[in-house]
């Protein structure tokens, strides 16, 4: 089989249409899906200061690329990159050389802030002190990290690069959880209600597949290798992830399908939960929470 456009030798393989793509319409394809995803649901604004989470892994350092030649384009964008260092022995250490070096080729500002340095511990130290599951104390102290330190930054949105199988794994964990209000936070912009507090995130990367992100960075030389978190594979998401990779290997585009009824029925569930917000503030930092101290000051109270 050829390049369904031009007949080249093709380097990705589409299950869902039975098509194939050469490397340069395969790079405009992603190009274009990418841009439509940004102007459909307004992710990137004139004057936007944009935060950009990076880890060195494909799917970030993809969003960067691809925020990085809009805002060379459009000379009123900022972006800073910012990368959160958990520390995670043999893992973390070898994606920030990748992100340090495409900043530095790409003359990108890069900020690095590290769990040790913000709250006294390693990721690895905390699991042994608290006892809990590391994507749980990971997921809340970089949350927190990324919301204010973007606020630091003086940045109004914060881009990751989470992409379709990311977000149909947390759809379906959040309906296997009945956990639907936290759904109704979701999207390729995140955020119910507008606050000065609550740094917007935005996901360039929403339609796109691992496969076609891995494929890009790879070709564009990104990433030096594939590195895995080794905590992954203790997590509920993990599960998820292999359930709904052997369902969408035997029945392609069941992501894809998750994600397009989800996105049909996003805005109800938006607007059903507006008006269920009081926000209030923790006591102990000031940032939003919806308890009366955030789950990142809990978390260092404990490990003090
Ligand atoms: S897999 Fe878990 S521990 Fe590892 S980086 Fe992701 S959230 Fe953190
Ligand atoms: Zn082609
Ligand atoms: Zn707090």
């Amino acid at each position: 089989m050829v390049c369904k456009h031009c007949l080249s030798k093709p380097v990705i393989y589409f299950p869902i249409n039975s098509t194939q793509l050469c490397k340069s319409c395969f790079f405009r394809y992603l190009e274009s899906k990418v841009k439509k995803t940004i102007s459909k649901y307004k992710l990137i604004e004139p004057k936007d200061h944009i935060v950009v989470a990076i880890s060195g892994g494909k799917d970030s350092l993809t969003t960067l690329s691809f925020i990085n030649k809009i805002a060379n384009k459009q000379r009123t964008i900022k972006i800073t990159a910012v990368l959160i260092d958990e520390g995670i022995s043999n893992y973390r250490s070898k994606t920030i050389v990748d992100a340090k070096k495409f900043c530095k080729k790409n003359k990108i500002t890069l900020k690095v802030y590290s769990f040790k340095k913000e709250f006294g511990f390693t990721l690895d130290q905390m699991i042994i002190k608290l006892k809990m599951k590391p994507c749980t104390i990971c997921g809340v102290l970089r949350r927190y990290l990324l919301n204010t330190k973007s606020q630091l930054l003086n940045a109004n949105k914060l881009a990751t690069g989470h992409n379709l199988e990311d977000e149909s794994q947390s759809v379906i964990m959040n309906q296997f959880r009945n956990n639907v209000e936290i759904s109704a936070r979701m999207g390729p912009i995140t955020g119910v209600i507008i606050n000065k507090k609550f740094i917007r995130r935005i996901k360039p990367l929403y339609l796109c597949t691992e496969k076609e992100i891995g494929l890009f960075a790879f070709l564009n030389g990104f990433i030096s290798g594939y590195h895995e978190c080794p905590y992954a594979e203790q997590s509920y998401r993990q599960d998820v992830k292999d359930m709904l990779n052997n369902f969408d290997e035997k029945y392609p585009g069941t992501k894809y399908s998750i994600i397009q009824s989800f996105l049909e029925i996003l805005p109800l569930l938006k607007n059903k939960y507006k008006s269920n917000i009081r926000l209030k503030y923790c006591i102990s930092c000031g940032e939003p929470t919806s308890k009366e101290e955030c789950q990142a000051c809990q978390l260092i109270k404990k490990l003090k």
